[in-house]
């Protein structure tokens, strides 16, 4: 079995045959998919399909590129959600996104840096009052998320860097706050060096596998949409990588989630 813990079956590009698709999934031997908010409108749409489909979970939470959809109310919104809802099993994604700042305008910079980081931390309060792990988003953002986390962290709870991008460097900082790195189809790609290195030397006890569906596809049906069947081309490539089998990924990989996602059980 293989746990898909990043994923977003909300996208308009499951709209056409969700059900068959997540019959797949099922199929192919994906025990469970953790589908990923991004603001309140895909929290309430992740909370329908956990609702609809038993092999779905899902996190809730407002992405750094929704920062601006931020405030405390509609984050008490969110956290009222995933109180009353049992498949609720963390809180994300969120962190910071510097990719699709606005460069030409410093002043913009400025203000949405400022704005996400107010929202990443109101997170991660909310993740340590709940007690449940918390799916970072960092992109183009490495340093600033280490030291936002640090500075908030208690550490008492297992968090997640979902979709890991950081250097092997890296992965010792962030295990060091008691966090899980996802792994997603990048690993599969050929200029993917910097990301077989990481997953080299982090701890095997913190290895998860993502697809972010419908993005990120791994080889060979890279540039097609993504679902969680692909997982198993992330798991082989890793194996590969760690020279160890298919299968010892898979039982690592399950175990991992389930420890993490307690609430999965
Ligand atoms: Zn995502």
């Amino acid at each position: 079995m293989i746990i898909d813990v990043h994923a977003h079956y909300d996208d308009n590009a499951f709209s056409e045959d969700l059900n068959s698709c997540l019959e797949r999934v099922k199929e192919a031997g994906i025990g469970y998919v953790i589908n990923a908010a991004v603001d309140y409108e895909t929290s309430v749409k992740s909370i329908e399909l956990a609702k609809k489909f038993d092999n779905v979970y899902c996190v809730l939470g407002i992405h750094p590129e929704y920062a601006e959809t931020y405030s405390s109310e509609v984050l008490g919104k969110i956290s009222n959600l995933i109180e009353n809802e049992p498949k609720a099993v963390g809180i994300g994604e969120t962190g910071l996104d510097y990719y699709w700042l606005p460069k030409d305008k410093p002043d913009e910079v400025l203000r949405l840096k400022a704005l996400q980081k107010v929202n990443f931390i109101e997170h991660i309060r909310m993740s340590e009052s709940l007690r449940l792990p918390l799916v970072v988003h960092d992109r183009d953002a490495h340093q600033d998320t280490l030291n936002i986390l640090k500075d908030n962290v208690s550490g008492q709870v297992e968090n997640v860097l979902h979709c890991y991008s950081g250097s092997a460097e890296m992965v010792r900082d962030f295990a060091e706050l008691n966090m899980s790195f996802s792994v997603g189809g990048v690993l599969t790609f050929k200029n993917a060096v910097k990301l077989a290195e990481a997953v080299k030397v982090m701890p095997r006890e913190r290895i998860l596998i993502e697809t972010d569906s419908p993005y990120l596809t791994p080889v060979p049906y890279r540039g097609k949409r993504n679902d969680s069947s692909y997982t198993v081309y992330t798991a082989r490539r890793m194996a590969e990588i760690l020279d160890v089998s298919y299968e010892y990924i898979c039982e690592l990989t399950t175990d991992n989630a389930l420890r993490v996602f307690g609430k999965l059980h």
